[in-house]
């Protein structure tokens, strides 16, 4: 057994340089999402996890992100509380969501 490596503080700080700078822009989520005609239905959506974001809209919650699934067109960030659905960019125009 090895011991865990040290925290590189340099690492760390050119990473949050590069998520610090997200543009959120809103998407409409029927373009989305399919099957959105089942209002009331709650949509059956896997989130691959919940990022450092605050959801510009309502402010309380973290924004998850999901990525492309049966019923997804496009990976997007989803804000639970508010259902909004938002594309991601970095400010110099590249995409933070293309694998
Ligand atoms: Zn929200």
């Amino acid at each position: 057994m090895s011991p865990p490596p040290p925290p590189n503080p340099n690492n760390s700080r050119r990473r949050n340089d590069a998520e610090g700078c997200l543009v959120l822009s809103e998407l409409n989520p029927r373009m989305v999402v399919d099957h959105l005609d089942d209002e009331g239905q709650p949509l059956h959506v896997l989130s691959f996890g919940t990022l450092r974001e605050i959801c510009p809209k309502c402010q309380t919650s973290h924004l998850k992100l999901v990525l492309r699934q049966s019923s997804v067109r496009m990976a997007h960030l989803f804000c639970a509380d508010c259902a909004t659905c938002y594309d991601a960019h970095y400010s110099n125009g590249t995409p933070a969501l293309t694998l």
